[in-house]
């Protein structure tokens, strides 16, 4: 596998970055996931605005219209043969002796890899997600996408070890968001609830794509928290995010959600989604 480190791709054995990198002593480094279906890239313009915005939320100086991300994007898509799959792409704010202090001026470093992964045809999709939920104890600027993963990963960990697929987290009696995904509920009449913007939650790229599509279907949208026990009455629940599209969740806490089955407007949302992505795939 051919990856991309600090301008040049390198098979991923030789390819390597310093011990002090601030990523890996502080997490001081943020990322984005873009999912590539028939050798295109998703939504690419909106996940770059969204690496320009956590940079700056982190005072990160760089640029990232400074160095062709796209065209390297598309030189790792060509060197791996990647036809579905992922693109990561991390950037820290660079290498210096270990201080709280955040020196200015680092050159910060960038490492970009892919990943094959089947997505449209996903067993998952197909069975929908069991979630556990849990208190929601990561920091306060969930809306920076940080490489501060431990907390969700631990849930992750924590659900799967107890025969479940992920966590929805819960803040003040108030779902927030799943591991690494948004979370949404459809009510019986038919509306889609799902949490409003602000520092609590990742603004995802696919949420806002999700929500569009849905508006144009006709669907009513209602930006609020909503709670545990509201989640468990829904007729229908799912997750959104870049790798995991539109992701049926059928039960919370061992509580079935509507029949315990995928529902349709769920399938139906998570066929446009892909449909309409077709549509406008950058290559
Ligand atoms: N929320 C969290 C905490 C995430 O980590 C992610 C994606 O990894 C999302 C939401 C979904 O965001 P997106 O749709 O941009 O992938």
């Amino acid at each position: 596998r051919i990856v991309y480190v600090n301008g040049a791709y390198l098979p991923a054995e030789s390819a390597s970055i310093s011990i002090f990198d601030r990523g890996l002593l502080f997490g001081d480094a943020v990322y984005e996931v873009t999912a590539v279906i028939d050798g295109g890239l998703v939504d690419f313009h909106a996940h770059q605005q969204r690496l320009r915005r956590s940079l700056g939320e982190l005072g990160i100086d760089f640029d990232p219209a400074s160095i062709d991300l796209m065209g390297i994007h598309q030189g790792l898509r060509d060197r791996n043969g990647l036809d579905e799959g992922l693109i990561y792409l991390q950037i820290s704010r660079g290498v210096a002796d270990r201080d709280f202090l955040q020196p200015e001026g680092l050159e910060p470093s960038i490492l970009l890899f892919s990943q094959a992964l089947p997505l449209i045809d996903s067993p998952a999709a197909e069975r929908g997600l069991a979630v556990i939920t849990r208190e929601d104890l990561r920091w306060g600027r969930r809306d920076i996408k940080t490489t501060q993963l431990l907390y969700p990963s631990m849930m992750k960990t924590e659900a799967v070890g107890g025969g479940a697929d992920d966590v929805w987290m819960v803040d003040n009696g108030t779902v927030t968001e799943g591991s690494s995904s948004n979370a949404h509920i459809l009510t019986a009449d038919g509306r889609l609830i799902t949490r409003g913007l602000s520092h609590d939650i990742l603004h995802g790229i696919t949420r806002a794509a999700v929500l569009d599509y849905a508006r144009e279907a006709g669907l009513e949208i209602e930006e609020r928290p909503f709670t545990v026990a509201e989640a468990q009455q829904a007729r229908e629940a799912f997750a959104t995010s870049a790798t995991a599209f539109v992701m049926p969740v059928v039960s919370i806490d061992g509580q079935p959600i509507g029949d315990g089955r995928v529902g349709e407007s769920v399938r139906r949302l998570r066929s446009l989604y892909i449909e309409r992505s077709r549509e406008r795939l950058t290559f």
